[in-house]
């Protein structure tokens, strides 16, 4: 199969596409970026990352550290992970608090900013959010070959000044003694990991172990359990899109994951990693043009789960 070319005719199917949707601007730094932006790549067993437009420009990846810190989080405690979280969709916004109370500080599922925030805590040891953050980075650095990967620090301050919402999720979750940190050690943690900067390339290179069992098969090493990446690929399909999971598995049929930042992580099993990143949203917050590039893509590959 010719990903390059399909690429290359992917990138001129979407370009009367091009800023489309809306940029996320309640993290003002996020406002700024142009919404024109697009960019795809692809990530192989092989560890051949292909790339077509911006896919080498660095973006606010946003919820989906989710995904990295779900996989770190659930290697490190197992099931008692489980304890604390769920793994349901929620049919409400990623930011929603509705569910919380009724469902007694449980949220729904480790990819909404809630159950991010669990998630976060338990990848902190006695409150050092600043260890927690190194882990990621240094698993990101390394699956991603490339060690200039870093926090966007201005969108992680953009993001605590304007964090009201995500503060009032935590303190709910620690009305239920649901968090074993200190508050604010946790939300510094959880607003730094949603900050990381990784272009397409980087981000499809990193994600590629969620492909192949929990395994990067460049390096052979293993980041999490098969069980767990099968776990963790479920929760992506049914979960990784916000209010619009159902609709996003409907069209393209992959694990994956949406952020505000207009990056789009989709898992092929067995196949690849694909990242692509185009600002603008639709009123879930999943980028429109990004999801539009993706529908090109299985259809061009029959790389649907579901093919
Ligand atoms: N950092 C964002 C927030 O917590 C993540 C939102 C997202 O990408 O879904 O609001």
């Amino acid at each position: 199969m010719d990903l390059d070319r399909i690429l290359a005719e992917i990138v001129d199917e979407i370009a009367p596409h091009r800023g489309e949707g809306r940029v996320a601007t309640y993290i003002p730094a996020l406002a700024r970026v142009d919404p024109r932006k697009f960019g795809m790549a692809i990530a192989t067993r092989d560890g051949a990352v292909r790339g077509v437009g911006e896919a080498d420009e660095r973006f606010s990846v946003q919820s989906i550290s989710k995904v990295f810190t779900f996989a770190l989080a659930l290697e490190k405690v197992g099931a008692k992970l489980w304890e604390r979280v769920g793994r349901e969709p929620t049919g409400s916004a990623f930011n929603s608090i509705v569910q919380l109370e009724a469902e007694k500080g449980v949220p729904r599922n480790p990819l909404i900013n809630a159950g991010a925030i669990i998630v976060t805590d338990h990848l902190i040891e006695a409150n050092d959010a600043d260890a927690a953050i190194q882990w990621v980075l240094t698993v990101l650095r390394d699956h991603a070959e490339d060690q200039s990967i870093g926090i966007d620090e201005e969108v992680a301050a953009s993001e605590s000044e304007t964090g009201a919402r995500n503060r009032s999720l935590a303190w709910f979750l620690a009305s239920f003694g649901h968090l074993d940190n200190a508050v604010e050690t946790v939300l510094s943690a959880y607003f730094r990991h949603c900050a990381l900067a990784l272009s397409c390339r980087q981000l499809a290179r990193a994600a590629l172990f969620l492909a192949f069992d929990g395994e990067d098969p460049v390096t052979g090493e293993r980041i999490v359990a098969p069980q767990r990446c099968r776990r963790i690929n479920a929760v992506m399909m049914t979960c990784g899109h916000y209010d619009n999971s159902g609709e996003f598995a409907f069209r393209i049929g992959l694990p994956g994951k949406s952020g505000v930042g207009g990056g789009i992580l989709a898992i092929a099993p067995k196949k690849g990693a694909i990242a692509v990143w185009s600002p603008g949203l639709n009123d879930a917050g999943t980028s429109t043009v990004g999801a539009l590039a993706l529908e090109r893509l299985i259809e061009k590959t029959g790389w649907s789960a579901f093919a």
